[in-house]
């Protein structure tokens, strides 16, 4: 049943899957546990050992994403899915994504304890790598079981140690070679819904117990080049400098500036990574790459936002006189999820008497990819601690998340009656 002990046991559970962390000097470095690693593996094998002592199906994809499965009455039914992902970035908390599936758990365990005999097949799917951190790709799992990601990328995504996303999945006993055969068919999928922390501080902050979400922000990834003259720090003057890192800081205060502009309220700009050489104290920066994350909950809105920064990118170089050069590394559009799914949530916190709210995502989840393979829903449940996610401090009540795993299950109950 919807037990919070067993919910405390699963996040005791996971969290203890990870790997020692030889650079941390702080006692709680977090969860470190990485797509298409051993670890993520053995996370994967305890959820299915689990699910199959409650007597789901079990299968594994060549993308190494899992799916047990309840049969439902009528073999023509595609499945009534729930879920969400296992691996981890560096560093990070208890909660992102395996709440989702921790839900998805309980769920399942209602359903099978309380014998209810559905039309539809009941699907709990981990997905693989959903985490961009190692490869630099989000929602791996889900992009090869859709096909938006294909075997010949996997060669040329790599890791930081140069490890290719092709060779960790063989590592880790998955099949690269045939993840384009395997690719998941829509008429096998009836709906997705998707039970995630909201990491940031809306529901908090409001004080309701759930989120219906209505749209997944885009993303626009590019990298900024700058190069100027590496040059003495004492020896040359003020206005004869071409210094690549003072252009990225003009860049990045340009891109703050516009994107802090209450007449831009959904997006957000992040510079998370800046590389400057030669790296020196006492040498003006000849060199500098920085990363530029953009996120909105409007396609046209993330468009804008991107020329705005190609514009600050032309006047910082063209008035310091360096040469820029800007990659576009990924993009997604937002991805506004499906009216069907959105009401049964809805309605299945009325039923229950859960408060909610409507709400966008920041974060793109699984639910994004999946939304273009049959409806998808995502339900939020608060997170504490100001929001913070990606973090040791991440931090959600337990017995949120088995009133999310409650809302979760009466939602794709209502599925199955086509409510
Ligand atoms: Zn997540």
């Amino acid at each position: 049943m919807f037990n919070e002990d067993l919910a405390a046991h699963y996040l005791d559970t996971f969290a203890s899957l990870s790997l020692p962390d030889n650079q941390s000097t702080t006692k709680d470095s977090g969860v470190i546990r990485w797509g298409m690693s051993l670890l993520e593996r053995e996370a994967h094998t305890f959820f299915q050992e689990e699910m199959r002592s409650l007597g789901l199906d079990l299968s594994v994809d060549a993308a190494g994403n899992s799916i047990a499965t309840l049969p439902g009455s009528d073999p023509d039914c595609g499945a009534l899915a729930c879920g969400s992902h296992l691996d981890s970035v560096y560093r990070a908390g208890r909660y992102d994504g395996i709440a989702g599936v921790i839900a998805a758990m309980l769920a399942a365990r209602h359903v099978v304890e309380s014998e209810e005999r559905w039309r539809h097949p009941l699907s709990c799917v981990v997905f693989a790598c959903e985490e961009s951190a190692r490869f630099s790709q989000a929602c791996l799992g889900s992009r090869l079981a859709t096909g938006l990601t294909s075997r010949s990328d996997l060669r040329r995504l790599h890791d930081a140690q140069g490890i290719s996303a092709e060779e960790a999945m063989k590592e880790c006993g998955l099949c690269p070679e045939e993840v384009d055969e395997q690719r998941w068919r829509t008429e096998d999928w009836e709906a997705f819904l998707e039970l995630h922390i909201e990491q940031g501080p809306r529901l908090d902050e409001e004080g309701v117990q759930a989120g219906v979400v209505e749209v997944i922000s885009g993303s626009t990834r590019l990298r900024i080049t700058l190069e100027g003259i590496a040059s003495h720090s004492g020896g040359t003057p003020m206005e004869l400098r071409h210094d690549a890192l003072a252009g990225a800081a003009e860049i990045l205060r340009a891109a703050e500036d516009y994107a802090r502009d209450a007449a831009h309220p959904g997006t957000r700009v992040t510079c998370g990574v800046i590389d400057v050489e030669p790296g020196g104290l006492t040498t003006i920066p000849g060199r500098c790459s920085m990363s530029i994350d953009i996120r909105d909950t409007s396609a046209e809105s993330q468009r804008a936002a991107r020329e705005a920064i190609e514009d600050a990118v032309a006047t910082a170089a063209a008035r310091r006189g360096l040469s820029a050069t800007i990659t576009p590394l990924s993009h997604v559009d937002p991805e506004e999820l499906a009216l069907g799914p959105r009401q049964a949530l809805r309605n299945a916190c009325r039923d229950l008497g859960v408060s909610f709210i409507d709400l966008p995502s920041g974060a793109s989840h699984d639910a994004q990819i999946m939304a273009r393979l049959c409806p998808t829903g995502m339900l939020f449940i608060p997170s504490l601690n100001g929001g913070v996610s990606h973090s040791p401090d991440e931090l959600s009540r337990v017995s949120d998340l088995v009133t999310g795993a409650r809302v979760l299950h009466a939602a794709l109950r209502r599925l199955d009656h086509g409510a």
